[in-house]
């Protein structure tokens, strides 16, 4: 018996590293780090949804990754244009002890090491609206740990699922953590298309749509939004051109960095009423007159139920993370979520 156990697993450890080898090995090129994981100064901003002040700019943002095949692509051709973009990581991806989910959490180390930012986009990627206090403490707090464990920070960057972030205690789950939320401006809709040409067909009917940029939303699980990267750089050369030869201010890529704002403790007392925010208002408009100099640490959580200890008491994420053999489906893909669930109200 013992025998043909030692068998057996003689054969699965061949075929796991068959698979392997198979498998494309994470990208090692060597771009230096320019900037950490996550800056501390993100804890606490203001939602991140709209334009560059005075200027155009381009904030790439990919969700419900890593992918082992699709993110080292999109990573190349980032490298390739000095590009620094921000991942929103799907926590059951990267947990679990199956071979998937270790290629995955290789390839999320990848991603930090080569000076993109990492955020966190709930571990189930269900409709945040929808849960309760406990559920959405679940979500953000179970992936916060997965994505520590393997870059060695806690990210304070938060994606809604679907940019459904309504609900009061969505909102005050979020903030009470000192997270910054964060919104797009163009949606490529990627998730709704098959070839990389109608990507970039999106791409440029939301550049149409809105001319000075702003966070772009891309997924780094389809193979057509990778395919689609060369021809969305080009895009945005053409335009430069035809802009300056108007005279007129090239799009600068950014990071997110170039859009955060911090937020002031009166307006985050004024409780989970971030609504404002959401309805297409300026969240920090009312404390225009005050400087952040009076903001405290301590003024953030006060009026919140979530206490730090509370974070991570589920015992299955430490160490070893649940398996959920379900982690290979794409998220977005398997709904189709509604205009106003995917769409944020803009500024
Ligand atoms: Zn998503």
């Amino acid at each position: 018996m013992r025998r043909t156990v030692a068998s057996l697993a003689c054969v699965v450890s061949a075929a796991v590293a068959i698979r392997a080898v198979a498998q494309p090995a994470p990208p090692t090129t060597a771009v230096p780090i320019t900037r950490p994981a996550a800056l501390p100064e993100f804890r606490s901003g203001r939602t991140i949804r709209g334009e560059c002040e005075g200027r155009p700019c381009i904030a790439l943002t990919f969700d419900d990754g890593p992918d082992d095949v699709i993110t080292p692509q999109v990573l190349d051709e980032l490298d390739r244009h000095h590009v620094h973009a921000t991942f929103f990581i799907v926590g059951r991806r990267i947990s679990g002890r199956t071979p998937l989910a270790a290629r995955n959490r290789a390839v999320l180390l990848e991603t930090q090491r080569r000076g993109h930012w990492i955020g966190n986009h709930t571990f189930n990627h269900p409709s945040m609206d929808t849960l309760d206090d406990a559920a959405l403490s679940r979500e953000i707090d179970m992936t916060a740990r997965a994505i520590e464990v393997v870059i060695g920070v806690r990210t304070p960057l938060f994606r809604p699922p679907y940019g459904a972030f309504h609900n009061d205690a969505s909102v005050r789950a979020v903030f009470s953590r000192r997270m910054t939320p964060v919104l797009w401006q163009l949606d490529s809709r990627d998730w709704a298309v098959h070839r990389p040409e109608q990507v970039v067909a999106n791409f440029r009917a939301a550049l149409d749509a809105s001319p000075a940029g702003g966070v772009v939303l891309f997924h780094d699980t389809h193979a057509h939004t990778a395919a689609a990267l060369p021809q969305i750089f080009a895009e945005v050369e053409t335009r430069n051109t035809a802009r300056r030869g108007r005279g007129e201010a090239p799009y600068e890529f950014v990071g997110l960095e170039e859009l955060w704002h911090p937020m002031h403790p009166a307006r985050r007392r004024r409780g989970a009423g971030d609504a404002a925010a959401d309805a297409g208002g300026d969240p920090n408009a009312a404390d225009s007159s005050r400087t952040d100099a009076t903001w405290r640490p301590q003024d953030v959580a006060t009026d919140a139920t979530w206490r730090p200890q509370d974070v991570v008491t589920d015992a299955s994420t430490d160490g070893g993370f649940v398996g959920d053999s379900s982690v290979d489906a794409p998220v977005d893909a398997a709904r189709t979520p509604s205009a106003a669930m995917v769409r944020p109200a803009v500024r």
